[in-house]
């Protein structure tokens, strides 16, 4: 199979709750589950609508929350209560089983961000959670580029966030004109146009579009018809089945279903959010079809 640049649309996907939030979400794609590690892409906002997600699970997965306007407050069961603020990351990584709560600071507003999932290698997905908070995030300047540096390695520019797999994940700022951005040609990529008219690789893209790029790449090039910022996500090539279902990644369904049993019976396996009387998001009922791993499959190249 052959991948070059390929378009990626984003759908729009009613998160519920009460204020009904709707996110814009590139990843996963039906025949795309996966770019390096990175397995999930919600981008959300500009939005006065805020942020009220109670208390519910993850497994095999970190989350990586990165907000460009607004204020999160996050709570785990692990004891962490972090506002988050833009230019910061919360990386949360589940491990066995975390739960968590987000919601947004009220006259922070509008809310505009991105909520990120990084799959865990199996050798870590069995592993106890942790909560990492970063203020301080290297940044890499060329001509009329600016990288923030939030997940993993680009040129010289290393996050200090823990990750498993080798990988990239950066906000770009893009002043209008040309810019190179050299990256690793053992990584795949992909790039989401967040507001701004550009040209990647020759390719005019729209807001909240993402463009994938095969593995074999050495620099990026982008042309800017207005100020411009993007999210660059990518790494290596991330060879493990996932079985991915609500907010739990597994290899198997009995992997999906026994965690959905265990948050369904409050088990410890993923303690208790303080500050919430007890309230909770529920797990929806487990399909009745067996859960099975997405694949790669060849798509039309743009
Ligand atoms: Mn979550």
């Amino acid at each position: 199979m052959t991948w070059s640049d390929i378009l990626l649309p984003s759908r729009e996907v009613p998160l519920g709750g009460v204020r009904g939030v709707t996110v814009h979400r590139t990843l996963p794609h039906r025949d795309l589950p996966t770019v390096g590690a990175w397995c999930f892409v919600d981008y959300f906002g500009p939005s006065n609508s805020g942020m009220s997600v109670l208390p519910h699970p993850h497994t095999g997965l970190q989350t990586v929350t990165w907000p460009l306007r607004g204020e999160i407050r996050h709570k785990d069961n692990l004891g962490s209560d972090i506002v988050l603020k833009p230019g910061e990351l919360n990386l949360m990584t589940s491990g066995h089983g975390v739960s968590h709560s987000e919601f947004d600071v009220a006259g922070t507003g509008p809310l505009q961000g991105l909520q990120l999932w990084v799959a865990l290698p199996d050798h870590r997905r069995h592993g106890p959670p942790t909560f990492e908070n970063h203020v301080d995030l290297p940044v890499i300047e060329r001509d009329n580029l600016r990288a923030t540096v939030f997940m993993g390695t680009l040129g010289t520019a290393m996050s200090p966030a823990t990750v498993y797999t080798p990988m990239v994940g950066a906000e770009l700022s893009v002043r209008k004109g040309q810019a190179q951005l050299e990256v690793d040609p053992g990584f795949e990529h992909a790039v989401m146009v967040i507001d701004g008219k550009v040209s990647i690789n020759g390719l005019g893209l729209d807001r909240t579009q993402m463009l994938y790029m095969s593995p074999g790449r050495t620099r990026i090039s982008i042309s800017a018809r207005s100020d411009a910022r993007l999210l660059l996500i990518g790494g290596e090539p991330f060879d493990e089945e996932l079985v991915m279902w609500w907010n739990f990644i597994g290899r198997t369904h009995e992997d999906i279903a026994e965690a959905r049993g265990d948050w369904a019976s409050r088990s410890d396996r993923f303690g208790t959010v303080a500050g919430h009387d007890g309230q909770f998001i529920p797990a929806p009922e487990l399909p009745r079809i067996r859960l099975n791993p997405r694949h790669r499959r060849a798509v039309p190249t743009a």
